[in-house]
């Protein structure tokens, strides 16, 4: 496998779109757990990563965001965590294997689903346990960089961070999602940009970045670029997977109107600041994806 450092230090990478809505164009529905797709519907879940791989992406995120067993047991799925998140990299990791260029597949892992002590009841010994069984599952599967995303709680990364460097010896990368509150970016818990890479530098984080984020407008991740390449300050790289602009409500549904020329625009400024890893989050779609690398390569 070629180092990703290494590839880091040379050029920027594209890393892939939104999952979800790929899948209900499958078919999925609001009642289907979108891991049980890893299994039931592989072809599937092959087919998207591979339509991000032909978009020109060289991170594809494996289909795993809501895959803790905290998470998983909502749906009564828990006794088979390791099971889907293992398919889930597995997934992956073969149409980046088919690739004829090195494709990294990240081991996605979202918030928990639930609150540390004192905001809920999970203490920091259990949390390591549930996050150490996603990683070490996705691991299995053969995902090669970890992931926690869309994070807001400093605390439940620093425990994430440590569970991942338990599982392996591969990069790991964090991003949390920011609103943009009286202009200052947030996250749901408060911890500003500064703050969270700060800490996330001084657990070990590898990559650090942002995801999705609340209603930010594409000038809003613009300069959101600018404040976490401020914050992480060389020391590690920055990946930015932003949202195609900031939802619209139609029939109770989140509409994302931001065209394929929009994000490519945004995909190349975002290259030109600094940015190393830049992909899509919410409403980002393979045509998205494709006219983001037609501008940053
Ligand atoms: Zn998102």
């Amino acid at each position: 496998m070629h180092n990703l450092f290494e590839t880091l230090n040379t050029t920027s990478l594209l890393s892939d779109g939104a999952m979800g809505t790929q899948l209900i164009l499958r078919g999925m529905t609001p009642a289907d757990n979108s891991l049980l797709w890893n299994v039931d519907r592989s072809e599937d879940i092959a087919a998207v990563h591979q339509a991000y791989v032909d978009a020109g992406c060289r991170l594809l995120t494996s289909n795993t965001f809501q895959g803790s067993s905290t998470a998983l047991e909502m749906h009564g799925l828990a006794d088979r965590m390791s099971e889907l998140n293992r398919a889930g990299a597995s997934a992956a990791i073969q149409v980046a294997e088919a690739s004829p260029d090195p494709v990294w597949v990240f081991a996605d892992v979202g918030p928990f689903g639930g609150f540390l002590e004192p905001l809920g009841d999970t203490e920091p010994e259990e949390l390591l346990e549930i996050f150490t069984g996603q990683f070490t599952a996705l691991a299995a599967g053969g995902a090669n960089v970890a992931l926690l995303e869309t994070m807001s709680d400093p605390e439940e990364v620093g425990i994430g961070i440590q569970a991942a460097k338990q599982v392996g010896n591969w990069p790991v990368a964090c991003t949390y999602a920011y609103q943009k509150a009286n202009g200052v970016f947030r996250t749901m818990m408060g911890t500003t940009v500064e703050a969270a890479i700060d800490r996330a530098l001084e657990d070990g984080a590898d990559i650090v970045g942002a995801n999705c984020g609340t209603e930010l407008s594409l000038d809003d991740y613009r300069a959101l670029a600018d404040e976490l390449l401020k914050a992480a300050d060389g020391k590690a790289p920055v990946i930015l997977q932003p949202n195609a602009g900031a939802p619209r409500r139609e029939n109770g549904e989140a509409v994302y109107d931001a065209t394929p020329a929009d994000m490519a625009q945004l995909a190349t400024d975002c290259v030109d600041r600094g940015i190393k890893i830049v992909g899509g989050c919410c409403g980002t779609t393979p045509a998205h994806l494709a006219a983001m690398s037609t501008a940053i390569l």
